[in-house]
């Protein structure tokens, strides 16, 4: 180990932060207790040996709310549960007895085979649930730990899993929705995605980090690399052609810190290792004492990019990366929506349900209707959506036309298009308010109220909801971000409501969005609010200027 990393800063006293690589092992909280006493991935035998047959009052507490979470395994809200409860209920309170899961879909890449089984175990065993999240996973509610091992067979039957989809460990990688068709595309980054999932999900060696870790790799920068612990995005290094710009750091939740550059440039044949190694210092160097002060963004913004990559070229590289130009950004939001031309001549055509949620029922029928457009090909993005590809010009009419009943529209209204939002109250257990169903009446409701904008707004205006501080639909890089809270309303009632977050972007628009603190708004009125803020952004702009701007 070398001088520069051991050194503490002189000076001052620190608390230790739990860095094992310096010898900081005892647990610090609650989770690393629970991680350091058993394994958390020894939870997968135990599911299938005890707790399916038991069922769910058999469940350990430790496994129950903890290790589970390995496995893409969430206890749900219990329901009618008042969102001004959610901080002062204890936990066993708050627990329904069924569970969200989560499928990883590593890359967002899905055959129509698989999204059948998807839909099958929707409709047999999570009562017809389906969200498409912003991690472009599938993930259910209302699932029973006695169905987890057959359930757990039909994914597996299919080349699918929901190991480490949750919990302290490599959560699923992002891709390319288009990786391999689009035409801008250099390099395909799909065969180092599916090297990772194959050699490193479901290791023990790590899956005990300090906390998530997340990870964006694509030539294309349409999967929000600006935001993930780790990002590799398309870049030409001037001597060495196509590789990747390694960019680490990024997250939001309560404390947005866009990723870093680390000023290298990585080969496609290079970024599994490159990968492995920043994933072993986050689990070596991480910050273990403070759960809200755990994810590799502190660390990183402590280091800054040049100790950074200096720790992971000598610790756990053991060789010099190359320096690399940084990769193109985008101006705007790349989400794929429409009929776009594949490079092999072929279309991908890409829908919008209403802030990704769908149904078993309605995925079996997409997948026929995949199917009858000659395709067999579906991908599911970071934005909600879902894109099918392969599909020849004279089918695309008739694809475009059986979606739209099933939910899915490729020509959607402006607010439909950008409209995102996280779980919410229904199921989530965090959460203070609603989203899903409030980000669906919102969707119709500007359809009607500003139907006259869509040929006005050359972009979208992105509304993002979340049902509590945390920021599981990206609140903060959106053009209007919706934060969940109580707010108190003009009689004095304490209802639920949004923190508002305006101007927030990525890509070229990088910025997080400006907390106005006099900007809360009640729930019912957010048309009012929402139609009030554009028609001003509307009449004022100039020419060319985005809602970021
Ligand atoms: Fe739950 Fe909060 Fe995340 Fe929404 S933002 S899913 S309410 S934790």
């Amino acid at each position: 180990m070398t001088a520069t990393t051991q050194a503490r800063p002189k000076g001052r006293a620190r608390k230790p932060e739990g860095q094992w690589a310096l010898g900081e092992r005892d647990p610090l909280n609650p989770n690393e207790v629970f991680k350091q006493a058993d394994a958390p991935l020894n939870v997968r035998r135990r599911i299938l040996e005890e707790y399916a047959a038991g069922g769910f009052d058999t469940i350990e507490g430790t496994d129950l709310r903890g290790r589970f979470r390995w496995m893409g395994l969430y206890t749900q809200r219990r329901p009618g549960i008042d969102g001004g409860k959610t901080a002062t209920l204890p936990p066993e309170e708050l627990d329904d007895e069924f569970f969200m899961m989560r499928v990883r879909i590593d890359g967002g890449q899905l055959t129509t085979e698989q999204l059948r089984v998807l839909a099958g175990i929707s409709t047999d065993f999570a009562r017809d649930s389906a969200d498409i999240t912003d991690r472009h996973n599938i993930q259910y509610h209302w699932i029973d730990v006695k169905d987890v091992p057959e359930i757990w067979e039909r994914l597996e039957a299919v080349g699918l899993d929901t190991m480490e989809a949750c919990g302290d460990c490599t959560r699923t990688a992002l891709g390319s929705p288009v990786a391999g068709v689009h035409p801008d595309e250099v390099l395909d980054a799909t065969p180092a995605l599916e090297y990772i999932k194959k050699h490193y999900v479901g290791d023990p060696e790590l899956a005990n980090l300090p906390r998530k870790f997340k990870t964006a790799i694509a030539w294309l920068p349409d999967m929000a690399p600006e935001i993930n612990d780790i990002s590799f995005v398309g870049s030409i290094h001037p001597e060495h052609g196509p590789g990747f710009d390694l960019q680490i750091g990024g997250g939001l939740s309560t404390k947005p810190f866009f990723a870093l550059r680390l000023g290298a440039w990585v080969p496609l044949e290079e970024v599994p290792e490159v990968w492995l190694a920043v994933v072993k210092l986050f689990r070596d160097y991480g910050f273990r004492r403070l759960r809200n002060r755990a994810r590799l963004k502190y660390l990183v913004e402590e280091w800054g990019a040049e100790r950074t990559r200096q720790v992971l070229e000598e610790e756990f590289l053991g060789r010099k990366l190359v320096d690399g130009p940084p990769a193109p950004t985008p101006k705007h939001t790349i989400d794929h929506i429409g009929v776009h031309r594949q490079k092999d001549g072929d279309n991908f055509v890409g829908f919008a349900s209403v802030a990704g949620r769908t149904s078993g029922t309605a995925l079996a029928a997409v997948a026929d209707a995949v199917e009858a457009a000659g395709s067999a090909r579906v991908r599911l993005t970071p934005y909600q959506k879902l894109v099918v590809l392969d599909v020849a010009d004279e089918n695309v009419e008739a694809l475009v036309d059986t979606m739209r009943p099933l939910g899915f529209e490729a020509r959607p209204s402006h607010w439909r298009r950008a409209t995102m939002a996280c779980t919410g109250i229904e199921f989530c257990k965090l959460a203070i308010v609603e989203t899903k169903k409030r980000a669906a009446d919102l969707v119709e409701d500007l359809e009607t109220r500003l139907a006259h904008l869509n040929e006005v707004l050359e972009h979208p205006i992105a509304i993002h909801l979340n049902g509590c501080p945390n920021s599981c639909a990206r609140i903060q890089v959106a053009d209007i971000g919706l934060k969940g809270q109580i707010v108190t309303d003009e009689n004095g009632e304490q209802v639920p409501g949004y923190q508002v977050h305006l101007g927030g972007g990525l890509g070229e628009d990088l910025v997080v969005g400006r907390k106005l603190r006099a900007h809360k708004v009640v729930a019912t009125e957010l048309g009012d609010y929402v139609e009030r803020v554009v028609t001003r952004f509307v009449e004022q702009r100039e020419v060319s200027e985005t809602f970021g701007d």
